[in-house]
């Protein structure tokens, strides 16, 4: 068999969505070479240390057996920070898992997902594995978001809204959020990947409307990107259906242990939230004295913007200088530079590069 023949045997052998999608390309992840890592939203900052002793504890008294399949420590802890009961939370493997868990129950072929655009690109990858249809309604330019992402359409299943956003890391009002998923005839999934960044956030409203949901991660506020640990808070009814769904051990002993314990230790997320949210602040006015726009972000990073010149190159020359940042190019809307909120001294070091690159091309 030629090298050919065992691709199109292959392609032969998968379905035919599966054939036809594109994969989904998460930001790089260089291994080697010191980077300054700005680009894909991890927190700069080591996790909670009683969470890296817990996996500790975990790997040499847990590894022989299977862990929990429903995380029920996890629930109860967490439960007790967010003022939910256990029930209404299902634990997933990053909250990726938990988005594919939802969609995988929801949504079929030729079903229907609606997203705002631009936002989260893994959205369009979970409907393409499930043979179904996305249709994205543009923000605003101010960052709202128009009525028609609420509008019934044929077979309409799912609607995905991050907030706050990504790449903008604008928020929607709770009670905007209320309104639209009052007029949707489907779930509404809020990604709160970043909601412990922001003033504002959902989970109240899961009481009010049965069919909102609220997903959460522990990659990016609690600094475990590596340990792959997400969650879906939504109605007990709900949880029990998706349970159905999901792999059964789909979360390992180590990340149970060490999500326990992350979220256990509030203080240490106030203060590493306090830190990002002020560096934050900074970096925004900084940018913007070099010519960007740049939207008020309650996330943890910024979206920067300009007409003057392209953008490309200057992720390119930051990146040549070994700081990798976002270039973000959505067609039919803008393109931008995502830029991930580090340390202050990981950010003085974005910043006086990109005022050196723009000073070269003489536009600030
Ligand atoms: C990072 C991110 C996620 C994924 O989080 P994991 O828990 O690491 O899978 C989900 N949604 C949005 C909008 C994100 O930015």
């Amino acid at each position: 068999m030629t090298a050919s023949d065992r691709q199109q045997l292959a392609t032969s052998l998968v379905r035919d969505n599966i054939r036809e999608m594109a994969p989904y390309i998460p930001g790089e992840q260089p291994r080697g070479g010191k980077f300054i890592k700005l680009n894909t939203n991890e927190n700069p900052y080591p996790p909670s240390p009683k969470a890296v002793a817990a996996i500790q504890e975990a790997a040499s008294t847990q590894l022989t057996r299977y862990p929990d399949a429903l995380g029920t420590a996890f629930r109860h802890r967490a439960g007790e920070v967010l003022g939910v009961d256990p029930e209404w939370i299902l634990c997933g493997n990053g909250s990726d898992d938990i988005l594919t868990i939802v969609t995988r129950a929801c949504v079929g072929p030729g079903d229907l997902i609606r997203l705002p655009y631009p936002s989260y690109v893994l959205y369009r990858t979970l409907a393409e594995l499930q043979a179904a249809d996305c249709h994205e309604v543009h923000f605003r330019p101010d960052f709202s978001l128009p009525d028609e992402f609420a509008e019934p359409a044929d077979n309409l299943r799912l609607a995905f809204l991050p907030n706050p956003n990504s790449p903008s890391g604008t928020v929607l009002p709770p009670e905007r959020i209320l309104e639209l998923a009052d007029r949707l005839s489907c779930p509404l999934l809020v990604d709160e990947a970043y909601a412990d960044f922001a003033d504002t956030n959902c989970i109240d409203l899961i009481r009010q409307n049965p069919r909102i949901m609220v997903s959460r991660t522990l990659s990016k506020s609690y600094a475990l990107a590596g340990l792959r640990f997400g969650f879906l808070i939504a109605q007990p009814p709900m949880i029990e259906l998706l349970r159905k769904v999901k792999d059964s051990y789909n979360c390992d002993a180590l990340s149970l242990a060490g999500a326990t314990a992350a979220i256990d230790d509030q203080n240490w997320l106030m203060e590493n939230r306090s830190k990002v949210v002020a560096t934050r602040q900074r970096v925004t006015e900084r940018i913007r004295e070099l010519g960007f726009e740049v939207v008020d972000s309650h996330a943890n990073f910024v979206w920067c913007r300009r007409g003057d010149q392209p953008l490309k190159p200057l992720y390119e020359s930051l990146k040549q200088q070994k700081i990798l940042i976002r270039y973000m190019d959505y067609p039919g809307w803008s393109d931008g530079l995502r830029i991930s909120i580090g340390t202050d001294e990981q950010m003085d070091a974005c910043l006086s590069l990109l005022a050196d690159c723009l000073s070269r091309s003489g536009t600030s």
